[in-house]
């Protein structure tokens, strides 16, 4: 039997894995015994705070949380999520009915065209973006339409470009501040007029938001359910990974609209079976407990942020030092395409990037480097890398 033609189209049809080229390089280059540096994975490298940690050790050995979770979280979760949502962003949610846990955000982001998109249906989605959003639309059976991010923009979409036509058939737009990639966050201006523009057009807001507490210089973040009227228009991802170091925990939930929360639940309880509870016993730890582990987390990068912003700017990179997020989105030099521009360095320098076509072809001439190791090793990465010749 071959097994090969029978796999579905929305597997065979996904884009091409940009990154499988640069995985067989990393490995050529390990294999030498050159010395790696990983800047490539959005994953924090500090361990889970003690106190989550302690929280979960004996959640673990508790019976009760032995069986099946409940499908929309635990109510304990749920209410403390609501009540981190009050304190951080002044925003009151009903823990009842505007409130659901997920499996990570990952898991309620691929979910969620299926509560909403029919075959033929269009979802929008920010470009360069986490790849979900493009993938989760494609899955449902809907048309992935792009939307550029751009640096005259402040890599906010122009939402007027977007054709008349294509708004219209839209059911969904997915989008993200502080951003992944690019780095950039959204003002309340910004949020008012897509609220308009959801109400003009009668699509639902899909707002992933797990870079809000990552942040600098004082700036604090605001959630789009903080505007008037986006809780008519919209939902927001939230997520314990980028927060509390969590991301192997797999814990995150959406809020904001009911009757969309409810219908992305509804996808779930058909799916999946909710989150451990012991997992969320930990999350509600996070969400409630000492805080100071998030401002640590804030002193930590920003310092490795400044680091590397400097010494990049100084070799002559272009690179804007970001509000929020562990990333830096540095502009190609001429006469390289973003693959070419990693490729060489990691041949000549054993540092692991990411070329920004690997977040959509409107990331092509861009790198991020993410923030995940120690200042050390990012002042041995800052050496090598004045070695470099481009
Ligand atoms: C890290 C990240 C998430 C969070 O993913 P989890 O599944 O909650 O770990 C969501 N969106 C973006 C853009 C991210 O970078």
């Amino acid at each position: 039997m071959n097994i090969t033609d029978k796999k579905a189209d929305r597997i065979t049809q996904l884009p091409p894995y940009l990154f499988a080229e640069l995985d067989r390089k990393k490995e050529e280059v390990q294999k030498k015994g050159m010395d790696i540096i990983d800047l490539g994975v959005g994953d924090p490298d500090l361990p889970t705070p003690e106190h989550i940690v302690a929280k979960m050790k004996e959640s673990v050995a508790n019976p009760d949380y032995h069986t099946y979770p409940s499908y929309a979280g635990m109510p304990d979760f749920r209410r403390a999520v609501a009540g981190w949502y009050e304190r951080r962003f002044g925003v009151h949610l009903n823990p009842e009915t505007e409130v659901l846990a997920l499996i990570g955000s990952k898991e309620g982001i691929a979910h969620m065209p299926l509560a909403f998109i029919n075959p033929g249906d269009v979802g929008l989605y920010a470009s360069p973006g986490y790849p979900v959003y493009r993938t989760g639309i494609q899955f449902a059976g809907g048309i992935p339409h792009a939307v550029s991010l751009l640096e005259k923009n402040a890599f906010l979409p122009d939402l007027e470009a977007i054709p008349k036509d294509v708004a219209r058939k839209a059911k969904l737009f997915f989008l993200n501040y502080p951003n992944n990639p690019t780095g950039a966050v959204a003002e309340r201006d910004f949020f008012e007029s897509l609220v308009d523009y959801a109400r003009e057009n009668e699509i639902i807001i899909c707002h992933d938001a797990p870079y809000t507490e990552m942040s600098y210089d004082g700036y604090r973040p605001m959630s789009f359910l903080e505007v008037e009227g986006a809780r008519e228009v919209g939902i927001e991802f939230h997520s314990l990974s980028k927060t509390y170091r969590m991301t192997g925990w797999r814990l995150g939930f959406a809020v904001g609209n009911a009757e969309a929360v409810g219908a992305l639940g509804k996808v779930k309880s058909n799916i999946d079976s909710g989150a451990f509870e012991a997992v969320q016993a930990a999350g509600i730890e996070a969400l409630t407990g000492d805080q100071a582990c998030v401002e640590e987390m804030r002193a930590t990068y920003q310092g490795r942020r400044d680091l590397m912003v400097r010494a990049l700017n100084a070799m002559g990179l272009s690179v804007a030092s970001p509000k929020a997020t562990f990333y830096l989105w540095i502009t190609v030099p001429a006469g390289y395409t973003s693959a070419a521009f990693a490729t060489k360095v990691l041949e000549e320098t054993g540092i692991v990037i990411t070329p920004g076509n690997g977040f959509g072809p409107e990331g092509e001439g861009y790198v991020r480097m993410a923030l995940t190791v120690s200042e050390d090793r990012l002042k041995e990465a800052i050496e090598r890398l004045k070695n470099l010749a481009f």
